[in-house]
């Protein structure tokens, strides 16, 4: 499904070429010296840390079947900042070394074109914009996105780091400039987006290092007087509330909560005007979808906004909740084993990788499958376990599937059960976890 194609790298500095554990001892030595570090968000602090997930990989390292190099493994630590309540790491590494290419589906899942299309024609009605409106994306990929604001009748631009990606948008007839966003970005847009109406960010704010400096650089792109911000990143407070440790990754520089996000608006000149821009059911996994106007913008903000949901977090005992998710996924899949049922995964994406990675049973698993056939002949990152076509569900067959990419469960479901001898039992790894 590819779920996590949205997981792309951003940003930025060199790391010391140690590899597997070793590389996470040198690691928790780096982050635990930086704890006096400012925040990345507001520039207070202090920082305290309050999730901990050691040597883990990277979500998109992985190798084929016989590269048998050690894959990047470090410590995940998070940090509360007790000034601005935005959670995040500290330091910046170059983590571009360990990527390895391969093609990115997303667009293939038909939940997936659904939500792209909704959120154009949404963001084009509510906000009455007319045919002809501007829309610049930010980490612009394939190009899908613009494409169904396009459809909507927009004129698009995008702005993506990956030559294969913006082949791919090319290809499919939406402009793209290869680049980073960064602050001197704005400047190189063309005329026609100089300023924009709409500035998109889909899974990319939260993995540029400088959150400030980039909204601060959106404001310079969009209309002063009728611009509008849309933001998706991960919503902390529910990956808190599901236990859903695999979303803590070396790519997220920050963490949003629907309270923190909107005061770091706040603080760059915008105003929050929605955290319902969609239903849930027409959201992808876990996702904070907000749209965001310049203060002195003639939008009106939503007369009921969502914002307080940063109470449910409890960063004492959070860990404690995260280990003992972790043991509940070991238990099933060690009853399992122990009961003589064979097991396998679906989700090769960021959520499987890194949930496996954590996992001291993962090696039970058979396999992992995975629509997206890029991935095929490949192997997690420290779990190890090989990706595989879901017809493999029907050559090797298993009594019970884990599902991590459990946002796609209904097509998953749907495509699997039509298979000679389908799984017994699939399961959604959330249910697992709490
Ligand atoms: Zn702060």
């Amino acid at each position: 499904m590819g779920n996590d194609a949205e997981e792309r790298l951003a940003g930025a500095l060199p790391i010391p070429e140690t590899e597997g554990r070793e590389a996470s001892a040198a690691m928790t030595e780096h982050t635990a010296s930086k704890q006096s570090c400012r925040c990345r968000v507001c520039g207070s602090g202090p920082l305290s840390r309050w999730v901990h997930l050691p040597a883990m990989p990277l979500t998109e390292e992985l190798r084929p079947l016989d590269d048998r190099s050690a894959p990047f493994l470090a410590d995940i630590d998070v940090y509360v900042c007790a000034d601005c309540g935005v959670s995040q790491t500290v330091g910046e590494r170059d983590l571009s070394p360990y990527y390895v290419d391969y093609g990115y589906t997303v667009g293939q899942s038909p939940f997936a074109a659904r939500f792209m299309q909704r959120l154009a024609d949404t963001v084009r009605d509510r906000y009455g914009l007319q045919p002809g409106f501007t829309v610049i994306e930010i980490g612009s990929g394939d190009g899908a996105q613009l494409e169904c604001f396009r459809r909507a009748g927009a004129d698009v631009y995008g702005v993506e780091p990956s030559s294969e990606l913006c082949r791919a948008s090319r290809q499919r007839g939406v402009p793209v400039m290869e680049a980073l966003f960064e602050p001197e970005t704005a400047a190189l847009l063309p005329e026609p987006f100089r300023p924009a109406d709409v500035l998109l960010m889909t899974y990319t704010f939260d993995h540029l290092p400088d959150p400030a400096g980039t909204l601060a650089a959106a404001r310079d792109v969009l209309h002063p007087g009728k611009g509008l911000l849309v933001l998706e990143v991960h919503d902390l407070a529910r990956i808190v509330e599901r236990r859903e440790y695999c979303l803590f990754e070396h790519e997220h520089y920050t963490y949003w909560t629907a309270r923190t996000l909107g005061e770091a608006l706040g603080r760059s000149g915008f105003r929050l005007l929605t955290t319902d821009l969609l239903p849930e059911n027409e959201r992808r996994g876990n996702s904070l979808l907000i749209a965001a106007a310049p203060t002195d913008a003639a939008h009106s903000p939503d007369r009921l906004l969502l914002v307080d949901e940063e109470a449910q977090i409890d960063y004492d005992e959070f860990q404690r909740e995260l280990d003992s998710g972790i043991a509940a996924l070991d238990a099933f899949v060690e009853r399992e084993a122990a009961a003589g049922r064979r097991i396998a995964g679906y989700g090769g994406g960021g959520r499987g990788v890194m949930t496996m990675a954590a996992m001291a049973s993962s090696w039970r698993l058979a396999y992992v499958c995975d629509a997206n056939t890029g991935l095929h002949g490949r192997r997690a990152p420290k779990s190890g376990v090989p990706v595989a076509d879901i017809s493999r569900l029907a050559q090797q067959p298993v009594d019970t599937l884990i599902v991590f990419s459990y946002g796609y469960m209904d097509e998953i479901r749907e495509a699997v059960m039509k298979l000679p001898g389908a799984p017994n039992r699939i399961v959604s790894m959330l249910d697992i976890l709490k």
